[in-house]
């Protein structure tokens, strides 16, 4: 009797919903307020690049929160959607 082994499968990890453990996280308009600019770093190649925060505030709006950017921008280099979001405060 012939079996077939069941091949391991990588199973996603679904996105939970965990409240923040401290303050707030900081929105594309509180990033703003303060002066605060916004880069995205690749973490596959390391490239790194400034972001337009007027721009993603014109997008996406005031309130959302900075780092549910992170995922979702493509790397200019290598074409990933493997961007972090990076804060820049200096
Ligand atoms: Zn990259």
């Amino acid at each position: 009797m012939a079996r077939t082994p069941s091949p391991r499968e990588i199973i996603p990890e679904r996105k939970r919903s965990k409240p923040q453990p401290r303050g707030k996280p900081p929105t594309l308009g509180g990033l703003k307020d303060y002066g605060h600019r916004l880069a995205a770093g690749c973490g596959e190649c390391q490239h790194t690049a400034k972001l337009d925060l007027d721009a993603l505030i014109g997008r996406f709006g005031r309130d959302l929160e900075a780092i549910a950017l992170n995922g979702h921008l493509r790397c200019q280099r290598c074409g990933k959607l493997n961007g972090r979001i990076q804060v820049l405060t200096a």
